[in-house]
């Protein structure tokens, strides 16, 4: 039996609910799910079809990039997620995606504006797109390259109060402080966005929810004054 059993459970639990929301085509996706303690983090191995995966194939790698765990070869996404974790302190999984709307707002390199309450319910304000990669950071460490580009674009931004991402011409990364919840917010993220690109073929001068709502909907679910929903 693995030490990292727990792990491995629940990054698995957390990549089956991508095809059940059907948050994938093909093999386009994957979830790690990380333990800051330990420095480690479980993830999908690389290209294997969902309906073969089992728990005892997440391959355990650290937060250095060394896998310590497992036979399969991890995600070409892993160095992404590494970087992610290494950054964003507190995370605890990572969601990467390939959901059509979002990748839609990647592609026309347009962030995902706050249009709405379901949007201010799990994004405090615009999900950000990163700036187009160069050539030399997608011909050198691209995944590792990918992860840089989102921590700079988060600069000047708090990654608990916004848990997502687009990559330019690529598609989002989301995260968050348990699988379920990280991949809950990519399936948020995939809705936003098809909201949102509705209203702006309805008006293409919608603007942005006025700061008391979006502050109305964000801190009734998070932080300190939060009260929606039971206590847990
Ligand atoms: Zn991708």
């Amino acid at each position: 039996m693995s030490h990292y059993r727990d792990l491995q459970e629940e990054c698995f639990e957390a990549n089956l609910l991508l095809p059940e929301y059907k948050l994938i085509d093909l093999t386009f996706g994957n979830v790690s799910v990380g333990d800051p303690a330990r420095g480690v983090f479980a993830i999908k191995p690389s290209g294997v079809d969902y309906t073969k995966l089992s728990a005892a194939d997440m391959v355990i790698v650290d937060f250095e990039g060394k896998i310590v765990h497992g036979s399969l070869r991890p995600s070409s996404d892993t160095p992404t997620h590494q970087r992610l974790f290494q950054a964003f302190t507190g995370i605890r999984s990572v969601v990467h995606t390939h959901s059509r709307n979002a990748v839609a707002f990647a592609q026309a390199g347009r962030g995902i504006p706050c249009l709405g309450t379901t949007h201010a319910d799990y994004f405090y304000g615009e999900v950000p797109v990163t700036r187009p990669m160069t050539a030399e950071e997608v011909q050198t460490a691209y995944e590792w390259e990918t992860g840089n580009v989102i921590v700079e674009r988060f600069a000047n931004l708090d990654p608990h109060e916004v848990c997502a991402v687009l990559v330019h011409s690529h598609g989002p990364f989301v995260w968050g402080p348990s699988g379920k919840k990280a991949v809950e917010s990519a399936f948020a993220l995939e809705i936003v966005a098809e909201m949102a690109m509705k209203a702006f073929q309805l008006n293409p001068n919608v603007q942005p929810v006025p700061q008391h709502l979006l502050d109305k909907h964000y801190k009734r679910k998070h932080g300190a004054t939060a009260y929606y929903g039971q206590k847990s």
